[in-house]
């Protein structure tokens, strides 16, 4: 849930001069990102759509509402439809009508990016099925927000959205997980968050580092690097709030070969100076970057 207009943005906003223009849309239907926290972080573009199009449509419409409201959007005559996970069926055939009488529908979620565990898919499905053109307004989305920060090997990942709650079948899911050489990014609520670190713990081992992400762009933005262990301890007497992501780092460190560090090193190097070359090499291969970069300072000693 965003909290407008807090966050570490300015909190003033002059709704006289919105920066939102009036642009002609071709028809199609817009999956507009909004803000997981500070409202600017809304894009102008994500404006011009809310501005411009035919008919918005909303998970939340009090949400869309105050949102175009926060940056001078009026809705005007348009309709506003609510659209969620409950009434999909009933309100696609309306969505899609009038889709198919060319109109411009933009679909905003609560918060971030439309589909990210969020509404959206069955939309999109129908729109692409009935020949009509589906378009995002990319921008805010915690898990990207969440794995920027985290200081985890951004080169590969996989988003595994929730998991299920405390049992079985969240057990069976983190074990499906454990052996993806990749990142892992989870969403997770703040009362479940301390027993998915014990099931965590059990199924991954202590020493996985993650990063545990808590409230960004708002005011009290927070995240725990770290062990699952220094993580647990940190949060033990905690009681948490807001909204959370953890992201999960790769079990073993990839292991790369002298002469597969040299060929990379040796591609990297051709349009890229050492010290990037050796950041970018390092981040690949799940290396320290001190260590690449030696390698890369010897190459280039040996010519
Ligand atoms: N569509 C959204 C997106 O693109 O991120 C996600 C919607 S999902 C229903 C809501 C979950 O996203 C929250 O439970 C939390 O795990 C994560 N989330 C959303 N906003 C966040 C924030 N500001 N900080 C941390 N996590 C956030």
């Amino acid at each position: 849930m965003p909290d407008f207009p807090a966050g570490p943005g300015p909190a003033v906003y002059n709704t006289a001069a919105s920066p939102a223009r009036h642009v002609r849309l071709s028809p199609g239907l817009y999956f507009v990102a909004t803000p997981i926290g500070a409202a600017r972080d809304i894009t102008l573009r994500g404006l011009d759509i809310l501005l411009s199009a035919d008919v918005i449509a909303a998970e939340d419409t009090r949400t869309a509402r105050k949102l175009m409201d926060l940056h001078g959007v009026p809705l005007g005559d348009r309709p506003l439809i609510a659209y969620h996970d409950h009434n999909g069926p009933a309100q696609r055939p309306r969505l899609l009508a009038a889709l198919g009488d060319g109109k411009s529908v933009a679909y905003v979620s609560e918060a971030g990016t439309p589909l990210v565990a969020d509404p959206g898919y069955q939309l999109g499905r129908a729109a692409i099925e009935d020949g009509v053109s589906v378009m995002a307004a990319p921008g805010p989305s915690a898990a990207l927000a969440a794995l920027t920060v985290s200081g985890l090997p951004s080169d590969r990942f996989l988003f595994a959205g929730f998991p299920p709650g405390p049992g079985a079948a969240q057990k069976r899911f983190l074990e499906g997980l454990k052996e993806i050489d990749a990142t892992l990014v989870l969403y997770e609520s703040p009362k479940r968050v301390h027993r998915l670190l014990d099931v965590l713990d059990h199924v991954l081992g202590a020493d996985r580092q993650i990063a545990l992400c808590r409230e960004l762009t708002k005011r009290f933005e927070e995240v725990i690097r770290g062990t699952i262990t220094s993580v647990q301890e940190a949060i033990a007497d905690r009681v948490l709030k807001g909204e959370i992501v953890l992201v999960i780092g790769r079990g073993q460190p990839v292991q790369a070969s002298a002469e597969e560090i040299e060929t990379a090193l040796r591609a990297a190097l051709k349009t890229l100076r050492v010290r990037d070359a050796a950041t970018e090499v390092a981040e690949a291969l799940g290396l320290p970057r001190r260590v690449v970069y030696q390698a890369a300072l010897k190459l280039g000693d040996d010519g």
